[in-house]
């Protein structure tokens, strides 16, 4: 039996896992987030005391690492280090970069590549992240590069911060951004990029529900429900 994927890529903020949690709850598809298996990593080495820079520090830890992924009763993705449920803790801001250094290491890539891919061999997915249409998945059924201004990405990246009651500022907020896009974008292995075949979905002034209606039009065109 096949089963079939949606790929959806893009940088830091552009509403790639609300709309991708959407998507996954209209379709019946699993949502996988990917940039949190990354997260998780960067948090194992943090944790190890050691510089998510350092491929020499990073490298020797990838054998012990015990990171399982699973889904809440409430259907939401949870990452578990070692048995412990860490889904929270990742989300903290010391981890963005930290994830964002580590996933330049292609051991890292290599490591958690087969990771991703088996979710997709399992089940019906919607995964999202910055290689999947292009690494990952390849193959996938439908494939759509998320996008928009680093400012409104920014704004919206604030708001969901205030609302976990963390503090935040916006040009801190936009400088980390702009940084984690650069990084992402040019990085040597599985840079940030459109897939040939990705359709392109700008949000800058779109509202969620407008986001949401445009991305379920754009996959089924591709995908009969
Ligand atoms: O999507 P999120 O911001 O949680 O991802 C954290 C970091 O993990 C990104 O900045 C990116 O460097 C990395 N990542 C990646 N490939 C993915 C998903 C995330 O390199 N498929």
């Amino acid at each position: 039996m096949s089963f079939r994927s949606v790929a959806i890529d893009g940088p830091a903020g552009a509403g790639k896992s609300t709309l991708a949690r959407r998507l996954a709850g209209e379709l019946g598809f699993l949502y996988v987030d990917t940039g949190a298996i990354y997260r998780t990593v960067a948090l194992a080495v943090l944790r190890a005391g050691e510089d998510p820079s350092r491929e020499d520090q990073v490298v020797p830890l990838l054998d012990g690492l015990d990171i399982r992924m699973g889904y809440g009763s409430d259907g939401v993705q949870r990452m578990y280090l070692s048995g412990e449920d860490v889904s929270a803790a990742i989300r903290e801001h010391p981890i963005s970069g930290a994830a964002s250094q580590i996933s330049a290491i292609p051991a890292v890539r290599d490591f958690l590549l087969d990771f991703q891919r088996k979710q997709a061999r399992e089940h019906d997915v919607v995964m999202d992240g910055r290689d999947i249409g292009t690494v990952v998945l390849p193959g996938a059924d439908v494939k759509i590069f998320l996008t928009a201004a680093p400012e409104a990405r920014a704004k919206r990246r604030l708001l969901e911060l205030e609302q976990r009651g963390q503090e935040a500022d916006f040009d801190r907020v936009l400088q980390d951004i702009k940084e984690r896009d650069w990084k992402d974008e040019h990085r040597d292995i599985a840079p940030l990029k459109q897939a040939e075949d990705a359709a392109l979905l700008d949000t800058t002034g779109l509202n969620l529900e407008q986001s949401c209606d445009r991305l379920l039009s754009l996959v089924k065109e591709k995908i009969a429900l």
